[in-house]
């Protein structure tokens, strides 16, 4: 008997392989902690070729963020009996604890977990870091429920992961890249960039989260990433927390060639373009890695 070699795949499998989906990377905002509505805080949504999401922080901004990145500009749910924030968001990635990267996860949690149909998502984090979340931001809101005490795992899948180390998610892999963001030498803040790359194949990406101008580290990474997208102060006072136009431009030509500026101040006058950058990520702009 003949088999045709369509007869292998179902039709859902023919139509996957014609459509020759790849991992993408959509930036709900592009600004600083303490930008608008007009750029929103700088979290991510990484898409993978089956279509999960998996979130790359999650800020004060994200309710509204989200809901406008699927269209519904300033359309937010207000209710909590309903749906989790986002059926599709599988997994969230936390880099740092400051509010533009943790500030939504309250909501996150209570959403999800009082939605009608309750599924944890995945939360993938440096351990101590996990540890310090719950203890030092969340726990005074979510660490009750009425009749309950309530613990980070009650609403999330929790898979620490020490400080160098990577994970698997849907056929890509995440390596953690340690970043200085504060440093006082007394408590330094790090913040843990990611190296996110498709296997068996695929580019290599790297966002660096917050961070210090670290060229050394940009280097490093530049030699593995195709593509990089680095944290930009472009305010004239320099914080020295973020990494600062003015320095970044010190960088060599074939490195800011790969470089996507985001985390800036509004309305920068800066040209990218004509300084050898790749350009500023705009608010709702999405990555596609063929
Ligand atoms: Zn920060």
């Amino acid at each position: 008997m003949d088999i045709e070699i369509w007869d292998l795949f179902g039709i859902w499998d023919l139509e996957f392989l014609c459509k020759d989906v790849h991992m993408k990377i959509k930036f709900l905002g592009v600004g600083s902690a303490f930008t608008t509505p007009e750029y929103y805080q700088s979290n991510m949504l990484v898409t993978s070729r089956s279509g999960k999401q998996l979130l790359v922080d999650c800020g004060g901004d994200i309710r509204f963020s989200l809901s406008e990145s699927k269209g519904g500009e300033h359309i937010v749910d207000t209710s909590l009996q309903e749906r989790s924030p986002d059926g599709e968001i599988d997994a969230i990635y936390i880099s740092h604890l400051h509010s533009d990267h943790i500030g939504g996860m309250e909501w996150m949690a209570f959403k999800t977990y009082f939605s009608l149909s309750p599924e944890k998502p995945k939360l993938f984090m440096e351990e101590k870091l996990m540890h310090e979340m719950w203890n030092w931001s969340l726990k005074g809101g979510l660490g009750t429920i009425e009749g309950k005490c309530m613990h980070l795992t009650d609403y999330f899948d929790c898979r620490p992961m020490v400080g160098n180390g990577a994970f698997h998610w849907e056929n890509i892999v995440f390596s953690l890249i340690k970043m200085p963001h504060i440093i006082n030498g007394y408590r330094n803040i790090y913040s843990y960039g990611l190296l996110i790359q498709e296997v068996p194949e695929g580019p290599a990406v790297f966002i660096t989260t917050d961070t210090q101008f670290e060229p050394g580290i940009v280097s490093q990474m530049g030699q593995k990433a195709a593509v990089i997208f680095h944290d930009c102060e472009t305010n004239i006072f320099k914080s020295l927390v973020h990494a600062h136009y003015d320095d970044l431009r010190t960088l060599p030509p074939s490195l800011r060639r790969k470089i996507w500026l985001y985390h800036y101040q509004p309305h920068p006058d800066m040209k990218p373009g004509t300084d050898g950058f790749a350009g500023f990520v705009s608010k709702g702009q999405e990555f596609d890695f063929s």
